[in-house]
């Protein structure tokens, strides 16, 4: 079995913020050479997150709005005693941190509506990590 990682580096400019990283990832899965396994897209961050979902403008606020609504700023959280940023935590344990993905015959599957985006949500940051860990044959 190929085992095939990447550490993919990004930018963030606001707050919250969704950033789409598909084509990075599909070129990680390119370069990895497996032609038939998974893929690991996962953010080693406790204030980020990631998914898979449309890249229409609208619905991207839609996601960061509701984000925001669930998860408001001060929601009275215990953690803002320490660190201003308990929404932003909560946001990543309830999202996710990471997402898997087939890959089949050297591709990454993925439906046409669902590009990869990393989930700002303590911004701005001068480095956001992402890891591809490609695994198969
Ligand atoms: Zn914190």
């Amino acid at each position: 079995m190929k085992v095939y990682f990447k550490e993919l580096r990004f930018s963030t400019d606001k707050m919250y913020q969704l950033v789409d990283i598909t084509y990075d990832v599909e070129k990680a899965v390119r370069e990895s050479g497996v032609r038939n396994g998974i893929c690991l897209v996962f953010a080693p961050h406790a204030t980020a997150a990631i998914v898979a979902n449309e890249h229409e403008s609208g619905l991207m606020q839609d996601i960061l709005e509701k984000i925001r609504e669930e998860f408001p700023r001060n929601g009275g959280w215990k953690h803002n005693r320490i660190d201003d940023n308990a929404a932003a935590h909560l946001g990543s344990a309830f999202i996710g941190a990471d997402r898997v993905f087939p890959v089949k015959d050297g591709r990454l599957i993925r439906g046409t509506w669902q590009n990869i985006f990393l989930v700002e949500m303590d911004g701005p940051r001068s480095i956001r990590r992402v890891i591809v860990e490609v695994l198969g044959e």
